[in-house]
C-alpha cells in the first residue's frame, strides 16, 4: 500500500522522527525493510550491512534507536540465499571483500557444522542464516547495556526474522 510516503508525511516528520521499530537487515538489494514491511517515511529505523552482522557501528545505531528514539521493537532480519552467508560457508573471502564480515559469520558456520554435521546445501545455508541472526541478537544484548536494560525492563523486544526472497514472506524466529 506504500503508506506514509507523501509530501504531507514529509512535512509532518520534519520536526523529528518517532519510528516505532528498528531493524538490522542485510544490505542485499532484494531485502529493503521499508518494502518488506510496507512502511514509509519516519516509520522504521534501519541499519544495514552485508550479512546483518553486529559490529560497533550497528550496535551504536540500534542503541540510539532504543535509548534515544524509544523504539519498542528491534528486529534482526536475515534472508534466504544470503551471499555473505554463502561465502562464509564456502570458506572464501570473495576476493578480499567482506573480510571483516566473514570474520564474524565464519565462527557461526563452524558452530552450526559441529552441532549439525549432516547439513549440506540449502539446509546448511538456512541453518547458518538462522544461527547468524541469533548470533547478532546475542551480540546486541551482550554489547549494548542500553538495549539489554530496555529488554529487561520490558520497554523493548528483540526478535529475529527470516525474509524469503522467493515469495516475500517473513518468518519470525522464536528465542
Ligand atoms: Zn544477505
Amino acid at each position: 500500500m506504500h503508506p506514509n510516503t507523501s509530501a504531507q508525511r514529509m512535512a509532518e516528520t520534519t520536526s523529528g522522527q518517532k519510528p516505532f521499530a528498528a531493524i538490522l537487515s542485510c544490505a542485499d538489494s532484494r531485502v529493503s525493510p521499508e518494502l518488506v514491511f510496507d512502511r514509509g517515511i519516519g516509520d522504521i529505523f534501519v541499519v544495514r550491512n552485508a550479512g546483518n552482522v553486529v559490529e560497533p557501528a550497528a550496535i551504536d545505531s540500534l542503541a540510539y534507536a532504543v535509548g534515544h528514539l524509544h523504539v519498542s521493537l528491534v528486529t534482526v532480519m536475515g534472508h534466504g540465499d544470503c551471499g555473505a552467508v554463502r561465502t562464509a560457508i564456502a570458506g572464501g573471502t570473495e576476493n578480499g571483500f567482506l573480510s571483516h564480515i566473514l570474520d564474524i559469520i565464519s565462527p557461526v558456520v563452524s558452530r552450526v557444522r559441529s552441532l549439525k554435521p549432516g547439513l549440506a546445501g540449502d539446509s546448511l545455508v538456512q541453518a547458518v542464516v538462522q544461527a547468524n541472526i541469533s548470533n547478532s541478537i546475542d551480540g546486541l544484548l551482550r554489547e549494548s547495556e542500553v538495549i539489554s536494560r530496555a529488554v529487561r525492563q520490558r520497554d523493548a523486544m528483540v526478535l529475529g526474522a527470516v525474509y524469503d526472497t522467493s515469495n516475500g514472506r517473513v518468518a519470525w524466529l522464536s528465542r
